[in-house]
Formats: structure tokens, C-alpha cells, sequence
């Protein structure tokens, strides 16, 4: 059995012989695996011989989904800086934040970020990189703080040789903020270097289990490459994409934000073997109208993770690509993504189920007064494995709410069955108690996802005066196709009766979502909460 590398520098360094293989596209460009670490390169050695940036300093990235992102990774990560993946969905206010609470002495960013920090960064005393678009938005004084730095248009250059030790923080890592304000997950070399090497296990695990599937795409001729259709500031971007397959020598096509008729014409186009985006987006891809006369014959294997499954979900799959397989996972930014992983026929035959749990990580369940509950029985999830973070960057309070003696207290509600398989409920915050019985609104948005007029749906809990509280829910259909009346009689058929929303808000449009694609429960329950007022 391979040992993991030491440190994450090490695990990228792994991409450098892959050579003149493709390793990234975006719109037209394509850059080989070469040329990926040339840049990165010459970009590390001005930044530690022009800006003497050191072991240890934050560097922040402020940018959206362009291979420049990737390649200031990895030139950040190289020279033993603690890389700062800012949310580039974020404004001035956001933006400004995660400077200033990371002491970034460095920013490196795109034109349109480089314009919301263009008050802040000369404040804060740290300088900007521009490797992406023009200088235009940055004001009037920029030549005092901005730098342009072109990619592709410089002068070699060697990766200068810093020492990093294993325990040496690497990234600090942004929650996706479904829940509340995104939290900082500071991570260490030794600790992503170890999530990626278990990813690394998951992917041959998942080729075994699907033999007949990767056969017939081998025999296709098809090479890997995999869509990123999310953002790569997030765990599920940036490590389960963009470093897995930097590390395997595989293609990643980047997409600027997600849209499933653009994602249909880039699988096309790139002869795209995966894709994995959060449930919604799988299923977006796949009831879109363009789908059924798209060429999707290189697509091998489709994931959906990040958020509770609806449970038809896997059976959808199989019967949209018969040649293709589902897979779906379970982790948090707090492990490094690390959790539990489920591919092709187990996935179909246990819909519910996010999988068996990593061969490295603990898992037990615990009650409300901090006991442990036996094997089997469900409780709030803890976990355990070399794959955690230790701390929330500058968070004290919520770090030793989370981190327990080597666990990372997840927040989630699950249990892991006689087969070894988890299963997770949902979130302890999201749980509706009405009138004793405990309802878990991940279910109920499964059976209203599963209905055809359906595209987005969320539930969540209200106060009421004799219950307690009721069940709300609120989703994007077709009007035409059904109304509420409708909606509600098939939920009875499904559903206890105690479970069934008392009240269904119908919207012609999407729902609220953050960077991650997942619904902002809180914002929509909210908004509900404001109208009764
Ligand atoms: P925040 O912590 O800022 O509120 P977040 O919890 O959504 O945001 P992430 O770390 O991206 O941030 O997501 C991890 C969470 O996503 C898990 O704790 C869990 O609630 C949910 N999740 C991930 N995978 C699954 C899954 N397979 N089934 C159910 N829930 C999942
Ligand atoms: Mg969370």
C-alpha cells in the first residue's frame, strides 16, 4: 500500500510528470501539464525573491474559476505560504473581510475582484497581483499597490526550495456557509496531503467496483477528464477535482459558474468523462431540455454530493446514461472532504445511503448530553481521522464548539448500519420537532424532488402556537404541470400526515443559493418568516 505524501507540496508535485498531457481548458485555452507548472513556477519565484513573501504568510486568492487560480495555488502552497482561497462570489465587504482577518500580505486576484478591493488593499498595506484582465477597475493610484503579472509571458524561472514540515498550515479553507457566516478551516500540509491520498483509494475502489463501465470506456477511447462546475475556493472544487486530478494527470475543464446548457456544450466539446456537482446540479443536468440530444456518450461516472441525496437520484442516473454509474459521498470542509464515499450498484441499492465510511476515518454518534451512543443507533455524527483540521482560523469559540479532543463534531444527525454503511439525516439545526414528533426535512425534500413538476425544493420548521412548530416548504415548480392542492395530495401518499408542510410556497423561479449550489435554507425561511409580519 502507497504511503501518502508528506506534505501537500509533495502531493502536487506529483502532477510534474504528466508533461505534455492537457491539464486544464477553459473557454478556448488549454494549457498542458508543462506549461501548468511553468507558470506556476515563475510566479512562487517572484513571489518569494520580488515580494519576500515567507514561510507562513497568508497569500490570498480573489478570483472566479480561471486557470490562473489554480496555478497561484499552487505557487502560494509551493513556497510554504498559507494559502487563502477567498469566496469569489463575495463583494467589497466579503472580500475586504477575509483580507484583513487572514493578514494576507499578498492578494492575487482578477480585474473585477482587484475593482471591490481597490480601497481596502491599500489600507490593509497588502500588495495585489493582477494576473487576469486589465488594470481599469483598480482606480486611480494603482501603480502603487497593483502588479500585473501575465502567466504565460515571462521568463523561466525555478521553483525556489523552501522547507515545509508536515505540521506547517497550508490552506485555510472556507466553510460554504450554508448554515451561517462561513468559518475559516485552517489545514495543515500533513492533513490534505492524507484527504487527498484517501481520494486517491475511493478512485481505485470505485474503477473496481465498476469494472464492466471503465472497461467500456477505456475501450472508447476515451482520456479522463472531469467538468468543475463548481468553485474552486470549496473543498469539492479544489480538492476533489482540481488537486486529484493535478496529482493523476487527468484533464479538468473549468466553467466560470454553473449552467447546465453550457455544461452540456463543454462535455460535448471536451469529450467529458465526470461530472460531479451538488445534487441539484446532477439533476439540473439531467432534466434539462438540450439533455436527450446532447452527446453525452463519454460521460462514465456522474456524482452528487456536498448535500443530502433525493433518493431517486441514483435510479435517475441509470436510467438517463445505462452506461454510466452514480457515485455519492459525505464529508465537510472540517475533514478535508473526508467522510464516506458509495459508487454504482450499492449507491442504487441504498439510495439513502451517503456510503461506507473511509478505511482512515472513526465515526461515532453521540446524544445530546455529549454521551456516546452504541454502534447503530442515531445520534449527532463525530468523526475522527489524520484528515482534520485542528482549528478555525481566528474563531476560538466556535473551534472548541466543533474540535473535540482529535473530533470533529459535525452538526449532522446519522448512524452507521450493521453493513457498514452511513447513512446521514440531516442537519441538528434543520430539525422541525412538531408536537414531539421529529421530522427531518431532508426527507420530505426528497419526495417532493422526485415529483416531475419539481426542480428545487426546501423545508424547514416555523413557530406555531399549539404544535410548536409546523412544517413550511418552498419550492420551484412548473405552475403549469401542478398547484399546491396537487403538490400536497401526493406528499400525503408518501408521507405521515404529521410530516406533510402545512404550507407549500410555489415560485417560478430558482431558489436562493450560495457558491456551493446549495439552497439557503435560513434566507428563504426567513423571507417567509418576514411575510407573516
Ligand atoms: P457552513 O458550515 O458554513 O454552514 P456547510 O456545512 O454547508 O456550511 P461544507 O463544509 O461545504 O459547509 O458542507 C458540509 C456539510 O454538508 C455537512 O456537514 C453536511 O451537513 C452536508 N453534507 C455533505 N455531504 C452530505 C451528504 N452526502 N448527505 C447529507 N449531507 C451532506
Ligand atoms: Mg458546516
Amino acid at each position: 500500500y502507497k504511503q501518502a505524501p508528506a506534505t501537500l507540496r509533495d502531493a502536487i508535485d506529483a502532477g510534474r510528470s504528466h508533461g505534455d498531457k492537457i491539464c486544464v481548458t477553459y473557454e478556448g485555452e488549454r494549457l498542458t501539464f508543462d506549461d501548468f507548472f511553468q507558470s506556476a513556477d515563475r510566479l512562487a519565484h517572484h513571489l518569494v525573491h520580488h515580494h519576500q513573501v515567507k514561510r507562513g504568510e497568508r497569500i490570498a486568492l480573489a478570483m472566479r474559476n480561471y486557470p490562473e487560480w489554480m496555478m497561484s495555488f499552487v505557487a502560494a502552497v509551493s513556497i510554504g505560504a498559507i494559502v487563502v482561497p477567498l469566496n469569489s462570489w463575495g463583494r467589497t465587504e466579503e472580500l475586504s473581510y477575509g483580507v484583513a482577518d487572514s493578514g494576507a500580505r499578498v492578494a492575487i486576484c482578477d480585474s473585477q475582484r482587484l475593482g471591490y478591493l481597490r480601497e481596502a488593499l491599500p489600507e490593509l498595506g497588502c500588495k495585489a497581483i493582477l494576473v487576469r484582465g486589465t488594470e481599469d477597475e483598480a482606480g486611480p493610484d494603482a501603480s502603487e499597490w497593483v502588479e500585473p503579472w501575465s502567466l504565460s509571458q515571462q521568463a523561466p524561472a525555478k521553483m525556489p526550495e523552501v522547507e515545509i514540515a508536515p505540521g506547517d498550515l497550508a490552506i485555510i479553507m472556507y466553510t460554504s456557509g450554508t448554515t451561517g457566516k462561513p468559518k475559516g478551516a485552517a489545514s495543515t500540509h500533513f492533513a490534505v496531503a492524507q484527504a487527498l491520498h484517501n481520494f486517491e483509494f475511493h478512485a481505485a475502489q470505485s474503477a473496481m467496483a465498476n469494472m464492466p463501465t471503465v472497461e467500456k470506456m477505456l475501450a472508447s477511447g476515451f482520456e479522463p477528464a472531469t467538468l468543475l462546475a463548481v468553485p474552486l475556493f470549496h473543498v469539492s472544487g479544489c480538492y476533489s477535482v482540481f488537486l486529484l486530478n493535478l496529482r493523476g494527470g487527468r484533464k479538468t475543464s473549468i466553467m466560470y459558474k454553473w449552467d447546465p446548457a453550457r455544461a452540456l456544450e463543454i462535455i460535448e466539446r471536451e469529450r467529458i468523462t465526470v461530472f460531479t456537482g451538488v445534487p441539484a446540479m446532477t439533476l439540473a443536468l439531467l432534466e434539462h431540455p438540450g439533455f436527450e440530444s446532447a452527446d453525452t456518450s463519454s460521460l462514465f461516472a456522474l456524482g452528487a454530493g456536498g448535500t443530502a441525496c433525493p433518493p431517486h437520484l441514483s435510479q435517475l442516473i441509470y436510467d438517463k446514461l445505462p452506461d454510466a454509474y452514480p457515485g455519492t459521498g459525505y464529508g465537510m470542509t472540517e475533514t478535508n472532504a473526508t467522510g464516506s464515499s458509495c459508487t454504482g450498484k450499492a449507491f442504487r441499492l441504498r439510495p439513502n445511503a451517503a456510503g461506507n465510511p473511509s478505511p482512515i476515518v472513526e465515526i461515532r454518534t453521540v446524544d445530546e448530553q455529549g454521551q456516546t451512543l452504541p454502534p447503530g443507533e442515531k445520534g449527532e455524527l463525530y468523526l475522527r481521522s489524520p484528515t482534520n483540521v485542528q482549528q478555525y482560523w481566528n474563531l476560538p469559540e466556535a473551534s472548541a464548539a466543533t474540535f473535540k479532543d482529535g473530533w470533529v463534531a459535525t452538526g449532522d444527525v446519522g448512524y452507521v448500519d450493521e453493513q457498514n454503511f452511513l447513512y446521514v439525516v440531516d442537519r441538528i439545526k434543520d430539525m422541525v420537532i412538531r408536537g414531539g414528533e421529529n421530522i427531518y426535512p431532508v426527507e420530505v425534500e426528497g419526495v417532493l424532488l422526485a415529483h416531475p413538476a419539481v426542480h428545487e425544493a426546501t423545508v424547514f420548521g416555523v413557530p406555531h402556537d399549539h404544535w410548536g412548530e409546523e412544517v413550511v416548504a418552498s419550492v420551484w415548480l412548473d405552475r403549469e404541470q401542478t398547484s399546491e392542492e396537487d403538490l400536497r395530495e401526493y406528499l400525503g401518499q408518501h408521507l405521515a400526515a404529521f410530516k406533510v408542510p402545512a404550507h407549500i410556497l410555489i415560485s417560478g423561479t430558482e431558489l436562493p443559493k450560495n457558491a456551493t449550489g446549495k439552497v439557503l435554507k435560513k434566507a428563504v425561511r426567513d423571507h417567509y418568516l418576514a411575510g407573516l409580519q
